[in-house]
C-alpha cells in the first residue's frame, strides 16, 4: 500500500477534479513507490487561486512581524523533523543523505533569514519638493503568486520562493516538480503546523503542461516565480510577458571552474570532484567545464579520474554512498546521449560514460561518473547543459584565454577560479560573466543571505535569496502626505 497525497486547497486536502493520479518512484530502487499524487488540471488550479485570493485579503493585513513569527516557528519545526524529511527526500529524488540534510537546512536558514526581514521591509522617507509635504515609499505585497519548482532542490527551492513571498504578505499556489512532490508537502505541512492560516499556501501537483501552464495563465495570479530548464522557462516567460505579468526565471547553467598553474591542486581536485559529481551533477550550479592551464592539465586529469573512479555510487540512503542515482529515465538517457555526442565530436572519454546495471544498481538510474578530455570550447558537450555526472576538461594558455572560454556560452550562473594570485582572483571576479563567482572553491553552494541567480540565458534579472528576493515579491508604492490645510 502506498500513501495517497491530495492537493492542499484552502486548508483542505482534496483530490484532483479529474480523479487522475500518478505514482512517484524511488530513483535508486524502482520497486519502491514513494507515493500516489494528484494529477491536476486547470480546474484544480482555478480552485487553488480562488482559495489563495480569499486568504490574501486577511494575510496582507497581518503585520509583517506577525507573518514572520510563522516563519520562525516553521524553521524550528523543520529542525525537529530534519532527519525524517531528509530521508523522504533521498527516497524521492536520490541525492545522498548528507546533501538532503543540507537541503532541509537551507530551508531552515531561509525561514530564519526571511523571518528577520519581517522587521525590515524598509521603504524610504525622502525630502519633498514642496513645503508641508511628506514623501515616502512603501513595499506592498503583489497578491497571489504562482510558483513552479524543479526537482533537484525539492525543499530548498520552494522555501526560497514561499518564505520571502509570505513575509511580504502574498498568498501562494505552488506546483512542485512531478518527481519530487513529497518534499513540498513536508514543507507546506510544516508551515500549516506552524500556524499559517488556511489558503495562504496551496499545493497543486501534476504535470507541467496540465498543471503548470494554467497557473501561469490564470488572471488571478499576479506574478510567477519559475525555476527549471531554459527550454520551459522560455515558454513560461513568453506566456507571462503576453499577460504583462511579472515573472522571475531561474534556469540552466554550464558552469566553469578555472584552474591556473599556481593553484593548490589538491584543493582544486577536491572542489572539482564535488562540483562535478555532487547531486550526481544534477545542480544548476554543477561544475560541468573544468578549464585547466596546459602546464597542469595532464596531472590534474589523471588525479581526477582516479578520484572519480573511487567514488561509491549507490542508494543515497546508505551513509557510505557518495553519488546517488539520476532522477528519472529521461535524465539518464540525456547523459547517455551526450556521451555519444561528445565522442562523435572528438572528445576523449577518460572514465565512465555508461549506466551501472550490475546488482542493486540494476534497480535504479545509476550512471558512472564521467570525464571527457580534449574538449574544445565550441563542442556541444562544452556548450549545452547535460544535468548529469558528466564533466568536460578543456585547456587554456593563461587567465585571459580561460576567461574567454568561460564566458563563451549562453549561460551565466556560477563560475570559479583556483589561483594563489590575488590579482588574478580579482580580475576573474570582475570579468567572469555570471551571477556567482567563487575563488578557491567549486561552483556549487549558496548562502541564503546573498542573492542567487544568473545572467545571460540563465535568468531574467531577478534574484532569489537575500534582500533581492523581496524586490520580486513586493511592489513599490510612493506616498505623498500634504499636511498643510492652507
Ligand atoms: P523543467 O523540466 O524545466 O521543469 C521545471 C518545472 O516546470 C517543473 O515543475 C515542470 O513540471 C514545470 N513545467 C514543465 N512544463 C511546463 C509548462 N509548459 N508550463 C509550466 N510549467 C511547466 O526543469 P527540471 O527538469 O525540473 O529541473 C532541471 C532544470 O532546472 C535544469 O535546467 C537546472 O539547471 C534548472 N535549475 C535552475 C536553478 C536556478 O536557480 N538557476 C536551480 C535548480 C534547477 P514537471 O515536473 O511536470 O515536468
Amino acid at each position: 500500500m502506498t500513501t495517497t497525497y491530495k492537493n492542499l486547497i484552502g486548508g483542505q486536502w482534496v483530490a484532483a477534479r479529474s480523479g487522475k493520479t500518478f505514482q512517484n518512484i524511488n530513483p535508486a530502487n524502482h520497486d519502491d513507490i514513494v507515493g500516489t499524487f494528484q494529477s491536476s488540471d486547470a480546474s484544480d488550479v482555478a480552485d487553488a487561486v480562488a482559495a489563495a485570493s480569499e486568504a490574501w485579503k486577511t494575510w496582507r493585513l497581518t503585520p509583517a512581524p506577525k507573518r514572520a513569527e510563522v516563519l520562525y516557528r516553521t524553521g524550528e519545526i523543520l529542525l525537529e523533523r530534519k532527519e525524517q524529511y531528509a530521508r523522504d527526500m533521498t527516497r524521492e529524488m536520490g541525492k545522498v543523505l548528507a546533501e538532503t540534510r543540507g537541503d532541509v537546512q537551507e530551508a531552515v536558514d531561509t525561514a530564519y533569514y526571511m523571518a528577520g526581514e519581517g522587521r525590515r521591509l524598509y521603504g524610504q522617507t525622502t525630502p519633498s519638493e514642496l513645503p508641508n509635504k511628506f514623501a515616502m515609499s512603501l513595499r506592498m505585497p503583489v497578491g497571489v503568486v504562482g510558483m513552479i519548482a524543479p526537482w533537484n532542490f525539492p525543499m530548498a527551492i520552494p522555501s526560497w520562493k514561499l518564505f520571502p513571498a509570505l513575509v511580504c504578505g502574498n498568498a501562494c499556489v505552488i506546483k512542485p516538480a512531478e518527481d519530487t512532490p513529497l518534499s513540498t508537502y513536508n514543507l507546506v505541512q510544516t508551515l500549516m503546523d506552524a500556524g499559517l492560516p488556511p489558503g495562504v499556501v496551496n499545493i497543486v501537483t501534476g504535470f507541467g503542461p496540465e498543471a503548470g501552464a494554467p497557473l501561469v495563465e490564470h488572471p488571478g495570479v499576479r506574478a510567477i516565480s519559475f525555476t527549471g530548464s531554459s527550454e520551459v522557462g522560455r515558454i513560461v516567460g513568453q506566456t507571462a510577458a503576453g499577460l504583462f505579468k511579472p515573472c522571475s526565471l531561474e534556469m540552466g547553467g554550464k558552469n566553469a571552474m578555472i584552474v591556473l598553474e599556481d593553484a593548490n591542486l589538491d584543493l582544486a581536485l577536491e572542489g572539482a570532484l564535488w562540483g562535478a559529481f555532487g547531486t550526481t551533477g544534477q545542480r544548476c550550479t554543477a561544475t560541468s567545464r573544468i578549464i585547466l592551464h596546459k602546464k597542469i592539465a595532464a596531472e590534474f586529469a589523471e588525479k581526477l579520474v582516479a578520484r572519480a573512479e573511487a567514488l561509491k555510487v549507490g542508494d543515497g540512503l546508505d551513509e557510505q554512498t557518495q553519488v546517488g542515482p539520476q532522477i528519472n529515465q529521461q535524465q539518464i538517457e540525456t547523459s547517455e546521449r551526450y556521451v555519444g555526442i561528445a565522442t562523435k565530436e572528438g572528445a576523449k572519454l577518460l572514465t565512465g560514460g555508461k549506466r551501472l546495471r550490475e546488482g542493486a544498481h540494476g534497480k535504479g538510474w545509476f550512471f558512472a561518473p564521467t570525464i571527457f578530455s580534449e574538449v574544445t570550447p565550441n563542442m556541444r558537450i562544452a556548450q549545452e547543459e547535460v544535468f548529469g555526472p558528466v564533466v568536460s576538461l578543456l585547456e587554456c594558455e593563461g587567465l585571459e584565454d580561460a576567461l574567454s572560454i568561460a564566458n563563451g556560452i549562453q549561460y551565466g550562473l556560477s563560475t570559479s577560479l583556483y589561483s594563489k594570485d590575488v590579482n588574478r582572483a580579482f580580475q576573474a571576479i570582475r570579468d567572469l560573466e555570471a551571477g556567482i563567482t567563487y575563488i578557491n572553491a567549486p561552483t556549487i553552494g549558496a548562502e541564503v543571505h546573498l542573492p542567487f541567480g544568473g545572467v545571460k540565458q540563465t535568468g531574467n534579472g531577478h534574484r532569489e535569496g537575500g534582500t533581492g528576493a523581496l524586490d520580486f515579491y513586493t511592489t513599490w508604492k510612493s506616498v505623498y502626505v500634504d499636511y498643510s490645510d492652507k
